[in-house]
């Protein structure tokens, strides 16, 4: 069971860092914490997402104009504007990699205020650092792997970003219930979201980008937002 063990280890360290550095921390600065704070989540975020590493800057820009521009022709990846998730997340892939290695900018109005480390994030988006994760996770599962059904779960430790992003980007803003009208697509896909840790309440992120809770009904749970709570508690120094 180290492997199935593994995956949901992956699962959720990654999706963390998503959720609560890169985005509502990066894209959205909807708390504040220390250098020193910012610093470790940074690299937690390199080191947890491996393969698929987030660069915060280009993931801040990209997701700041799918706010601005949510589900009209300008949204980087609306569902409207494709068949399905592969194309939608292959586009989104290409422009994310244009942003980063700085081919493309965007309106100068979303630039700024996201967490900027060169030396870390260059590392990760290294090829050479893609081949470390790579073997890494191939390596692991030729240790560990005790039967043939564990070897489709490899791949998902590659895709883990652009599988995470399919879920949200697509189900958020095709699948489930609106509470608010905000004039784009957005849905609130789960009403207790441990599977991606809140991201699937888009509709209710929508209708307000910085508002650390992202559930709003008393019978919404949003798992990150808890997190953000306790980490006051025990001493972190982020503000909620
Ligand atoms: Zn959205
Ligand atoms: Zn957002």
């Amino acid at each position: 069971m180290i492997v199935p063990a593994f995956l949901v280890t992956h699962w959720f360290t990654s999706l963390f860092a998503q959720t609560f550095f890169v985005h509502r921390f990066a894209s959205h600065r909807m708390f504040s914490m220390s250098r020193g704070w910012e610093r470790f989540f940074h690299l937690l975020s390199c080191v947890s997402q491996g393969f698929s590493f987030l660069n915060p800057r280009a993931y801040a820009l990209l997701h700041r104009m799918h706010h601005a521009y949510g589900d009209t022709a300008k949204d980087p990846h609306s569902p409207a504007s494709f068949t399905n998730a592969a194309p939608m997340m292959l586009a989104t892939f290409r422009r994310f990699n244009a942003i980063g290695h700085h081919r493309e900018s965007l309106e100068p109005r979303l630039e700024g205020g996201y967490p900027r480390w060169p030396l870390l994030e260059k590392t990760g988006d290294h090829p050479l650092s893609m081949a470390f994760w790579a073997a890494f996770c191939l390596g692991f599962y030729c240790l560990v792997a005790t039967s043939w059904w564990m070897w489709p779960l490899l791949p998902a430790h590659y895709l883990m970003g652009p599988i995470h992003g399919a879920m949200v980007n697509w189900c958020g803003h095709r699948y489930g219930y609106r509470n608010f009208d905000n004039r784009d697509q957005s849905r609130n896909t789960l009403l207790w979201d441990f599977l991606t840790m809140g991201e699937l309440f888009q509709n209710n992120q929508h209708r307000n980008c910085t508002r650390a809770n992202f559930a709003v009904r008393w019978y919404e749970v949003d798992p990150c937002y808890w997190i953000i709570r306790a980490s006051r508690s025990w001493g972190a120094p982020i503000e909620a």
